[in-house]
Protein backbone atom coordinates (compact mmCIF):
# COMPACT_ATOMS: atom_id res chain seq x y z
CA UNK A 1 0.00 0.00 0.00
CA UNK A 2 1.48 3.50 -1.24
CA UNK A 3 1.22 6.17 1.69
CA UNK A 4 -1.28 8.01 -0.50
CA UNK A 5 -3.17 4.35 -1.09
CA UNK A 6 -3.03 4.33 3.05
CA UNK A 7 -4.58 8.21 3.73
CA UNK A 8 -7.40 7.44 1.49
CA UNK A 9 -8.45 3.91 3.23
CA UNK A 10 -8.28 5.36 6.55
CA UNK A 11 -10.33 8.45 5.38
CA UNK A 12 -12.79 6.09 3.76
CA UNK A 13 -13.18 4.24 7.13
CA UNK A 14 -13.67 7.30 9.11
CA UNK A 15 -16.63 8.63 6.87
CA UNK A 16 -18.24 5.37 6.79
CA UNK A 17 -17.41 4.01 9.96
CA UNK A 18 -16.47 6.65 12.96
CA UNK A 19 -17.50 10.61 11.54
CA UNK A 20 -18.25 11.83 8.31
CA UNK A 21 -18.58 15.41 8.98
CA UNK A 22 -15.38 14.71 11.80
CA UNK A 23 -13.71 13.31 8.61
CA UNK A 24 -13.95 16.17 6.36
CA UNK A 25 -13.18 19.02 9.10
CA UNK A 26 -9.69 16.91 9.22
CA UNK A 27 -9.39 16.96 5.81
CA UNK A 28 -10.33 20.24 5.03
CA UNK A 29 -7.04 21.55 7.47
CA UNK A 30 -5.24 19.13 5.77
CA UNK A 31 -3.89 16.46 8.21
CA UNK A 32 -3.01 12.85 6.93
CA UNK A 33 -2.85 10.24 8.95
CA UNK A 34 -0.52 9.92 12.27
CA UNK A 35 2.13 6.91 12.17
CA UNK A 36 4.49 7.26 14.57
CA UNK A 37 6.12 9.97 16.92
CA UNK A 38 8.91 11.31 19.48
CA UNK A 39 9.50 14.32 21.50
CA UNK A 40 8.09 17.24 19.82
CA UNK A 41 7.60 15.63 16.30
CA UNK A 42 4.77 13.59 14.98
CA UNK A 43 5.34 11.93 11.24
CA UNK A 44 2.56 11.58 8.73
CA UNK A 45 2.46 8.47 6.51
CA UNK A 46 4.73 10.11 3.86
CA UNK A 47 7.15 10.51 6.07
CA UNK A 48 6.25 14.23 6.50
CA UNK A 49 7.49 15.58 10.36
CA UNK A 50 4.92 18.07 12.17
CA UNK A 51 6.35 20.23 15.04
CA UNK A 52 3.73 19.08 17.53
CA UNK A 53 2.69 22.44 18.91
CA UNK A 54 -0.70 21.74 20.22
CA UNK A 55 0.64 18.79 22.69
CA UNK A 56 -2.70 16.98 22.75
CA UNK A 57 -4.64 19.73 24.43
CA UNK A 58 -2.06 19.34 27.19
CA UNK A 59 -1.20 15.76 27.23
CA UNK A 60 2.47 15.63 26.36
CA UNK A 61 3.79 17.79 28.22
CA UNK A 62 6.74 15.55 28.46
CA UNK A 63 7.02 14.94 24.58
CA UNK A 64 5.67 12.08 22.73
CA UNK A 65 7.13 8.45 23.82
CA UNK A 66 9.25 9.90 26.92
CA UNK A 67 12.02 6.95 27.28
CA UNK A 68 11.33 7.36 31.21
CA UNK A 69 7.49 6.70 30.95
CA UNK A 70 7.96 4.31 28.28
CA UNK A 71 10.44 2.10 30.60
CA UNK A 72 8.38 1.72 33.33
CA UNK A 73 5.19 1.19 31.46
CA UNK A 74 7.11 -1.43 29.61
CA UNK A 75 8.01 -2.72 33.05
CA UNK A 76 4.63 -3.32 34.43
CA UNK A 77 2.65 -4.90 30.81
CA UNK A 78 5.82 -7.70 32.21
CA UNK A 79 4.21 -8.06 34.98
CA UNK A 80 0.45 -6.95 35.65
CA UNK A 81 -0.99 -4.51 33.55
CA UNK A 82 -4.46 -4.14 35.00
CA UNK A 83 -5.95 -4.78 38.61
CA UNK A 84 -7.27 -8.31 39.82
CA UNK A 85 -9.76 -5.88 41.86
CA UNK A 86 -9.46 -7.59 45.00
CA UNK A 87 -5.73 -6.83 46.16
CA UNK A 88 -3.64 -4.01 47.07
CA UNK A 89 -2.13 -2.12 44.06
CA UNK A 90 1.06 -0.56 44.98
CA UNK A 91 1.39 1.72 42.16
CA UNK A 92 -1.43 3.44 42.81
CA UNK A 93 -0.16 3.85 46.40
CA UNK A 94 2.35 5.44 45.06
CA UNK A 95 0.89 7.70 42.63
CA UNK A 96 -1.29 8.63 45.20
CA UNK A 97 1.70 9.46 47.59
CA UNK A 98 3.20 11.31 45.50
CA UNK A 99 0.10 13.83 44.17
CA UNK A 100 -0.43 14.49 48.01
CA UNK A 101 2.89 15.74 48.13
CA UNK A 102 2.81 17.79 45.04
CA UNK A 103 -0.61 19.39 44.99
CA UNK A 104 -1.50 22.36 47.09
CA UNK A 105 -1.63 21.74 50.51
CA UNK A 106 -4.53 19.75 52.08
CA UNK A 107 -5.17 17.35 49.51
CA UNK A 108 -4.76 14.62 50.86
CA UNK A 109 -6.90 11.54 49.20
CA UNK A 110 -6.74 10.86 45.54
CA UNK A 111 -9.42 9.05 43.55
CA UNK A 112 -8.26 7.25 39.84
CA UNK A 113 -10.24 7.22 36.76
CA UNK A 114 -9.23 7.28 33.23
CA UNK A 115 -10.47 10.73 32.15
CA UNK A 116 -10.93 14.63 32.49
CA UNK A 117 -14.49 13.91 32.57
CA UNK A 118 -14.52 11.37 34.86
CA UNK A 119 -12.28 13.31 36.88
CA UNK A 120 -14.78 16.49 36.99
CA UNK A 121 -17.92 13.81 37.07
CA UNK A 122 -16.40 12.15 40.74
CA UNK A 123 -15.18 15.96 41.82
CA UNK A 124 -19.11 16.67 41.24
CA UNK A 125 -20.07 13.84 43.21
CA UNK A 126 -17.74 14.36 46.14
CA UNK A 127 -19.30 17.79 46.88
CA UNK A 128 -22.59 16.93 46.57
CA UNK A 129 -22.33 14.18 48.86
CA UNK A 130 -20.06 15.95 51.48
CA UNK A 131 -22.11 19.26 51.78
CA UNK A 132 -25.61 17.87 51.35
CA UNK A 133 -26.06 20.97 49.03
CA UNK A 134 -27.00 20.77 45.06
CA UNK A 135 -26.10 24.06 43.93
CA UNK A 136 -22.74 24.81 41.80
CA UNK A 137 -21.79 27.49 39.99
CA UNK A 138 -19.59 27.05 36.88
CA UNK A 139 -17.98 29.96 34.17
CA UNK A 140 -19.24 31.18 31.14
CA UNK A 141 -16.99 29.51 28.66
CA UNK A 142 -15.39 27.08 31.00
CA UNK A 143 -14.67 23.43 30.05
CA UNK A 144 -15.33 20.51 32.45
CA UNK A 145 -16.08 17.72 29.50
CA UNK A 146 -18.69 16.41 27.60
CA UNK A 147 -19.97 13.52 29.49
CA UNK A 148 -23.79 14.26 31.15
CA UNK A 149 -22.78 15.64 34.88
CA UNK A 150 -19.43 17.45 34.02
CA UNK A 151 -21.10 18.86 30.54
CA UNK A 152 -24.03 20.28 32.99
CA UNK A 153 -20.64 22.34 34.35
CA UNK A 154 -19.47 23.09 30.79
CA UNK A 155 -20.67 26.85 30.12
CA UNK A 156 -21.19 26.67 26.09
CA UNK A 157 -24.19 26.56 24.60
CA UNK A 158 -23.06 24.63 21.91
CA UNK A 159 -22.88 21.23 23.43
CA UNK A 160 -25.36 21.17 25.61
CA UNK A 161 -28.88 22.72 24.07
CA UNK A 162 -29.55 19.30 22.12
CA UNK A 163 -29.15 17.57 25.62
CA UNK A 164 -31.30 19.46 28.54
CA UNK A 165 -32.21 18.91 30.53
CA UNK A 166 -28.58 18.63 32.41
CA UNK A 167 -28.29 18.01 36.06
CA UNK A 168 -30.20 20.73 37.78
CA UNK A 169 -28.89 23.27 39.76
CA UNK A 170 -26.22 24.63 37.86
CA UNK A 171 -25.42 28.62 37.64
CA UNK A 172 -22.98 30.04 35.44
CA UNK A 173 -21.08 33.91 35.90
CA UNK A 174 -18.45 35.10 33.94
CA UNK A 175 -14.42 34.18 34.30
CA UNK A 176 -12.33 36.11 36.08
CA UNK A 177 -15.81 38.11 37.18
CA UNK A 178 -14.96 38.23 41.30
CA UNK A 179 -17.65 40.47 42.19
CA UNK A 180 -20.33 37.84 40.04
CA UNK A 181 -18.70 34.93 41.65
CA UNK A 182 -19.11 36.29 44.90
CA UNK A 183 -22.66 37.39 44.81
CA UNK A 184 -23.67 33.20 42.54
CA UNK A 185 -22.02 31.71 45.93
CA UNK A 186 -24.05 31.41 48.91
CA UNK A 187 -25.37 29.14 51.51
CA UNK A 188 -26.90 26.50 49.18
CA UNK A 189 -23.93 26.31 46.74
CA UNK A 190 -22.21 23.11 47.36
CA UNK A 191 -18.99 24.22 44.88
CA UNK A 192 -17.40 26.79 42.57
CA UNK A 193 -15.71 24.84 39.56
CA UNK A 194 -12.90 26.62 38.09
CA UNK A 195 -10.16 26.36 35.70
CA UNK A 196 -7.21 28.12 36.86
CA UNK A 197 -6.63 29.22 33.53
CA UNK A 198 -9.89 29.23 31.23
CA UNK A 199 -8.33 26.76 28.33
CA UNK A 200 -10.81 26.11 25.65
CA UNK A 201 -12.29 29.17 26.35
CA UNK A 202 -9.93 30.83 24.52
CA UNK A 203 -6.84 31.06 26.71
CA UNK A 204 -7.94 33.50 29.14
CA UNK A 205 -5.78 33.98 32.53
CA UNK A 206 -8.03 35.41 35.06
CA UNK A 207 -6.86 38.70 36.79
CA UNK A 208 -4.46 38.16 39.67
CA UNK A 209 -6.82 37.46 43.33
CA UNK A 210 -9.49 35.78 41.41
CA UNK A 211 -8.72 32.56 43.01
CA UNK A 212 -7.64 33.74 46.23
CA UNK A 213 -10.94 35.33 46.21
CA UNK A 214 -13.14 32.80 45.00
CA UNK A 215 -11.68 30.77 47.75
CA UNK A 216 -12.58 33.14 50.76
CA UNK A 217 -16.07 33.29 49.49
CA UNK A 218 -16.52 29.63 48.85
CA UNK A 219 -14.97 29.35 52.81
CA UNK A 220 -17.27 32.09 53.89
CA UNK A 221 -20.64 30.44 53.24
CA UNK A 222 -19.27 26.72 53.51
CA UNK A 223 -19.16 26.14 49.79
CA UNK A 224 -16.05 23.76 48.50
CA UNK A 225 -13.68 25.12 45.45
CA UNK A 226 -13.21 22.64 42.81
CA UNK A 227 -10.26 23.86 40.87
CA UNK A 228 -10.19 21.99 37.14
CA UNK A 229 -6.62 21.24 36.63
CA UNK A 230 -6.68 18.52 33.59
CA UNK A 231 -5.02 21.17 31.22
CA UNK A 232 -3.10 23.01 33.78
CA UNK A 233 -1.55 20.53 35.38
CA UNK A 234 1.70 19.26 35.72
CA UNK A 235 3.58 22.27 34.88
CA UNK A 236 1.79 23.55 32.03
CA UNK A 237 1.51 27.30 33.18
CA UNK A 238 4.60 27.66 34.58
CA UNK A 239 3.99 26.32 38.13
CA UNK A 240 3.12 23.01 39.49
CA UNK A 241 -0.14 23.82 39.22
CA UNK A 242 -2.36 27.08 38.01
CA UNK A 243 -3.64 27.53 42.02
CA UNK A 244 0.29 28.03 42.93
CA UNK A 245 -0.04 31.31 41.12
CA UNK A 246 -1.69 32.41 43.95
CA UNK A 247 -0.92 29.63 46.59
CA UNK A 248 -4.42 28.86 46.97
CA UNK A 249 -5.14 25.16 47.94
CA UNK A 250 -8.85 24.12 46.43
CA UNK A 251 -10.90 21.14 48.28
CA UNK A 252 -10.79 19.18 45.24
CA UNK A 253 -7.97 19.31 42.25
CA UNK A 254 -8.94 17.56 39.36
CA UNK A 255 -5.75 15.79 36.74
CA UNK A 256 -5.97 14.15 33.20
CA UNK A 257 -4.31 15.07 30.03
CA UNK A 258 -0.49 15.15 31.09
CA UNK A 259 -0.62 13.04 34.58
CA UNK A 260 -0.09 10.00 31.89
CA UNK A 261 3.14 11.26 30.58
CA UNK A 262 1.73 11.51 27.21
CA UNK A 263 1.58 7.33 27.57
CA UNK A 264 -1.46 6.11 29.05
CA UNK A 265 -4.95 7.62 29.95
CA UNK A 266 -5.18 8.63 33.43
CA UNK A 267 -8.01 11.14 35.51
CA UNK A 268 -7.15 12.02 38.73
CA UNK A 269 -9.46 13.68 41.79
CA UNK A 270 -7.68 14.95 44.52
CA UNK A 271 -9.49 16.14 47.68
CA UNK A 272 -9.15 17.02 51.28
CA UNK A 273 -9.12 13.89 54.39
CA UNK A 274 -12.39 15.93 55.55
CA UNK A 275 -14.08 15.32 52.17
CA UNK A 276 -13.07 11.60 52.37
CA UNK A 277 -14.36 10.90 55.90
CA UNK A 278 -17.64 12.07 54.33
CA UNK A 279 -17.87 10.28 51.55
CA UNK A 280 -15.94 7.06 52.55
CA UNK A 281 -16.38 6.47 55.67
CA UNK A 282 -20.19 5.22 55.14
CA UNK A 283 -19.40 3.75 52.16
CA UNK A 284 -15.68 2.45 51.37
CA UNK A 285 -16.99 1.92 47.55
CA UNK A 286 -19.54 4.72 47.28
CA UNK A 287 -17.56 5.88 43.75
CA UNK A 288 -15.80 3.28 41.62
CA UNK A 289 -14.26 2.49 38.53
CA UNK A 290 -13.13 -0.40 37.24
CA UNK A 291 -10.24 0.50 35.05
CA UNK A 292 -9.69 3.60 37.33
CA UNK A 293 -6.39 3.44 38.79
CA UNK A 294 -4.70 0.44 37.04
CA UNK A 295 -1.12 -0.44 37.21
CA UNK A 296 -0.19 0.44 33.87
CA UNK A 297 -1.94 3.91 33.73
CA UNK A 298 -0.53 4.54 37.94
CA UNK A 299 3.06 3.92 36.97
CA UNK A 300 2.78 6.05 34.08
CA UNK A 301 1.59 8.43 36.44
CA UNK A 302 4.56 7.91 38.70
CA UNK A 303 7.27 8.73 35.88
CA UNK A 304 5.69 11.76 35.03
CA UNK A 305 6.21 12.82 38.25
CA UNK A 306 9.81 12.44 38.74
CA UNK A 307 10.58 13.45 35.32
CA UNK A 308 9.01 16.71 35.50
CA UNK A 309 10.73 17.47 38.76
CA UNK A 310 13.96 15.61 37.58
CA UNK A 311 14.40 17.16 34.29
CA UNK A 312 12.99 20.57 35.65
CA UNK A 313 9.93 20.82 34.09
CA UNK A 314 7.65 23.38 35.52
CA UNK A 315 10.68 25.87 35.49
CA UNK A 316 11.14 25.68 32.08
CA UNK A 317 8.14 25.53 30.98
CA UNK A 318 7.51 29.27 32.41
CA UNK A 319 11.51 30.14 30.90
CA UNK A 320 10.31 28.64 27.45
CA UNK A 321 6.73 30.41 27.74
CA UNK A 322 8.34 33.58 28.01
CA UNK A 323 10.48 33.15 25.19
CA UNK A 324 7.28 32.31 23.21
CA UNK A 325 5.32 34.81 23.90
CA UNK A 326 8.05 37.55 23.42
CA UNK A 327 8.70 36.22 19.78
CA UNK A 328 4.50 36.45 19.30
CA UNK A 329 3.85 39.87 20.43
CA UNK A 330 6.34 40.37 17.80
CA UNK A 331 4.82 38.66 15.45
CA UNK A 332 1.48 40.41 16.14
CA UNK A 333 2.73 43.99 16.10
CA UNK A 334 3.37 43.00 12.45
CA UNK A 335 -0.27 41.64 11.61
CA UNK A 336 -3.68 43.54 11.81
CA UNK A 337 -5.30 40.34 11.96
CA UNK A 338 -3.98 39.55 15.21
CA UNK A 339 -5.60 41.20 18.01
CA UNK A 340 -3.92 39.64 21.13
CA UNK A 341 -1.86 37.45 22.26
CA UNK A 342 -1.80 36.21 25.77
CA UNK A 343 -1.09 32.79 28.21
CA UNK A 344 1.21 31.92 31.16
CA UNK A 345 4.09 29.30 30.83
CA UNK A 346 3.24 27.11 27.72
CA UNK A 347 -0.51 27.44 27.81
CA UNK A 348 -0.60 30.53 24.67
CA UNK A 349 -3.49 32.14 22.52
CA UNK A 350 -3.21 33.78 19.62
CA UNK A 351 -6.84 35.84 18.84
CA UNK A 352 -7.37 37.11 15.37
CA UNK A 353 -9.33 40.59 15.02
CA UNK A 354 -11.97 38.42 12.84
CA UNK A 355 -14.49 34.87 13.20
CA UNK A 356 -13.34 31.89 10.83
CA UNK A 357 -9.92 32.71 9.84
CA UNK A 358 -8.39 30.63 12.64
CA UNK A 359 -9.48 27.46 10.56
CA UNK A 360 -7.62 28.97 7.59
CA UNK A 361 -4.39 30.02 9.39
CA UNK A 362 -3.88 26.27 10.74
CA UNK A 363 -4.35 25.07 7.67
CA UNK A 364 -1.32 27.23 6.73
CA UNK A 365 0.95 25.88 9.89
CA UNK A 366 -0.15 22.34 8.57
CA UNK A 367 0.97 22.87 4.83
CA UNK A 368 4.23 24.42 6.56
CA UNK A 369 4.80 21.56 9.00
CA UNK A 370 3.24 22.49 12.69
CA UNK A 371 0.29 21.61 14.28
CA UNK A 372 -1.86 24.05 15.98
CA UNK A 373 -5.41 23.95 16.70
CA UNK A 374 -8.55 26.85 18.07
CA UNK A 375 -9.78 26.34 21.14
CA UNK A 376 -13.22 24.76 21.27
CA UNK A 377 -15.10 27.29 22.88
CA UNK A 378 -13.73 29.84 21.07
CA UNK A 379 -12.87 29.80 17.06
CA UNK A 380 -11.17 33.03 17.03
CA UNK A 381 -8.21 32.27 19.27
CA UNK A 382 -5.45 29.42 18.36
CA UNK A 383 -3.89 27.76 21.29
CA UNK A 384 -0.13 26.48 21.25
CA UNK A 385 0.92 24.17 24.00
CA UNK A 386 4.07 22.45 22.74
CA UNK A 387 5.64 19.99 25.29
CA UNK A 388 7.73 21.54 28.13
CA UNK A 389 10.46 19.86 26.83
CA UNK A 390 10.21 22.04 23.72
CA UNK A 391 13.69 23.36 22.58
CA UNK A 392 14.53 26.98 21.84
CA UNK A 393 15.43 26.22 17.88
CA UNK A 394 12.25 24.73 17.97
CA UNK A 395 10.43 27.72 19.35
CA UNK A 396 12.55 29.85 16.83
CA UNK A 397 11.01 27.97 13.81
CA UNK A 398 7.25 27.51 14.91
CA UNK A 399 7.26 31.23 15.50
CA UNK A 400 8.65 31.47 12.01
CA UNK A 401 6.01 29.41 10.19
CA UNK A 402 3.23 30.91 12.39
CA UNK A 403 4.76 34.63 11.04
CA UNK A 404 4.27 32.91 7.44
CA UNK A 405 1.14 31.16 8.16
CA UNK A 406 -0.55 34.56 9.04
CA UNK A 407 0.84 36.39 5.89
CA UNK A 408 -0.93 33.87 3.59
CA UNK A 409 -4.01 33.80 5.47
CA UNK A 410 -3.92 37.77 5.16
CA UNK A 411 -3.29 37.27 1.46
CA UNK A 412 -5.85 34.73 0.88
CA UNK A 413 -8.49 37.25 2.86
CA UNK A 414 -7.31 40.33 0.30
CA UNK A 415 -7.74 38.18 -3.02
CA UNK A 416 -11.34 37.68 -1.76
CA UNK A 417 -12.22 41.21 0.08
C1 LIG B 1 -9.91 18.39 28.48
C2 LIG B 1 -10.56 18.91 29.70
C3 LIG B 1 -11.57 18.18 30.37
C4 LIG B 1 -12.13 16.89 29.82
O1 LIG B 1 -11.18 15.89 29.72
P1 LIG B 1 -11.47 14.60 28.80
O2 LIG B 1 -10.32 13.69 29.10
O3 LIG B 1 -11.51 15.07 27.38
O4 LIG B 1 -12.78 14.03 29.24
C5 LIG B 1 -12.06 18.69 31.55
N1 LIG B 1 -11.60 19.86 32.05
C6 LIG B 1 -10.66 20.58 31.44
C7 LIG B 1 -10.17 21.85 32.07
C8 LIG B 1 -10.11 20.14 30.24
O5 LIG B 1 -9.18 20.88 29.61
Amino acid sequence: MTPDQLQTEVVRKYTEFVNPYLAKLMNFAGFGVEMEASGCIIRDQDGTEYLDFLGGYGVFSLGHRHPVVIQAVKDQLERMPLSGKTFFNKNQADLAEALAQVTPEGLQFTFFSNSGAEAVEAALKFVKGSTGRSKIVSTHGGYHGKTLGALATTGREKYRKQFEPLMPGVEFVEYGDLDAARAAIDEHTAAFIVETLQGEGGIHVPPHGYLSGLRERTREVGALLIADEVQTGLGRTGKMFGCDHEGVSPDILTMAKALGGGVMPIGATSFTAEIGEKIYKQNPLMHTSTFGGNPLACAAGLATIRVVQDEGLVERSAEMGEKMMLGLREIQARHDLLSEVRGQGLMIGVEFAMDEVGELAIAQMVKRGMIAAYTLNNPRVIRLEPPLIVTEAQIDRALGILDEAVTETEEILAAFA
